[in-house]
């Protein structure tokens, strides 16, 4: 861990106590993790493959089930890929640990024209190493690094270019049925993972050694939501506030809900639905900085409703 002065000391120990918290908080409540599991960690060298493995560890220590932990990385063998770091690093943690190695690079150099987006290929290839990497290590779970924040630009991805509402789950079945994939990190915010990683100065691997550009759409998702971050504090949090509480009777999607079914039930529910009117922002909403709060849209918005 780099050097840290006593006052930014608290601020480190606040940051690592919620994110611990957090990590707990989703493996209890999706019940990721259970007495005997071995957890298959995969670790790429980025930031939050780090702070899942270093977070894991942490509650391995503490908690009152006893499960077991190996740490796996893909070597896809693309240039310049410091193949020393990782194992370096994780003898150093004294965790248990395989590199697996395969040239996944070449065979997507191969197959994919130049200028062609590499990803979809290069992540199947991926996917399907790493289930028999944990078929023969006889790991239960899989647990992956991605947080709060990629749950929710996969909502919008999948609402703006998809068609879905959508996100990723925080627990699911792998699609050759054989594995349970786990996200411990769902509640964490990115944010607070950088800041972390940047704390225990993690020997960070960049993520662009293949050459590929990241996802033009995912990229500029993020932006979308970093300028809402930023002009309208609490919405992101609010969104995903959101994403655990759906109300399906209060969506057009038929097969989670009978709509057929609904006729009058002749009694009067207080708590029923706002039919005609729309519903009222608490008090937080309306005070948020953006179109709502300036007069002229609140006008509009008046006159709409
Ligand atoms: S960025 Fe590179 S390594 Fe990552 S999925 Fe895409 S092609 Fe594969």
């Amino acid at each position: 861990m780099v050097a840290v002065t006593a006052d930014s000391k608290y601020g480190f120990n606040k940051l690592q106590k919620r994110i611990r918290r957090e990590t707990g908080k989703a493996i209890e409540q999706f019940g990721m993790i259970e007495a005997n599991d071995k957890v298959m960690v995969c670790l790429s060298g980025g930031k939050d493959s780090y702070t899942l493995l270093d977070t894991l560890l942490y509650l391995q220590r503490v908690a009152p089930i006893r499960f077991e932990l190996v740490a796996v990385n893909l070597d896809q063998k693309q240039p310049g890929f410091p193949e020393h770091v990782l194992p370096e690093y994780l003898q150093q943690l004294g965790v248990d640990y395989e590199i697996v190695e395969e040239d996944t690079y070449s065979i997507v150099k191969d197959k994919i024209p130049e200028g062609k987006t590499t990803c979809s290929l290069c992540s199947r290839l991926r996917r399907g190493i790493l289930y028999k990497t944990a078929k023969r290590l006889g790991a239960t779970k899989i647990a992956l690094g991605h947080h709060r924040d990629d749950m929710i630009e996969t909502l919008f991805l999948n609402m703006f270019h998809g068609g879905k509402l959508k996100s990723m789950p925080p627990k699911l079945v792998s699609d050759n049925g054989e594995h349970v994939v786990i996200r411990p990190l769902a509640f964490c915010r990115e944010k607070d993972i950088a800041r972390y990683a940047e704390a225990m100065a993690f020997p960070i691997i960049p993520c662009n050694l293949c050459g590929s550009q990241e996802n033009l759409q995912r990229k500029q998702i993020k932006a979308m939501l970093s300028e809402w971050d930023k002009r309208f504090p609490g919405r992101i949090e609010s969104l995903f506030t959101a994403m655990q509480n759906v109300t399906p009777s209060h969506l057009v999607d038929a097969n989670l809900f009978d709509f057929r079914a609904v006729t009058a039930t002749g009694e009067a529910d207080e708590n029923g639905d706002w039919a005609f009117d729309v519903p009222p922002l608490s008090h937080e909403q309306t005070q948020q900085k953006g179109p709502l709060s300036d007069p002229a849209n609140a006008i509009k918005i008046t006159q709409i409703a």
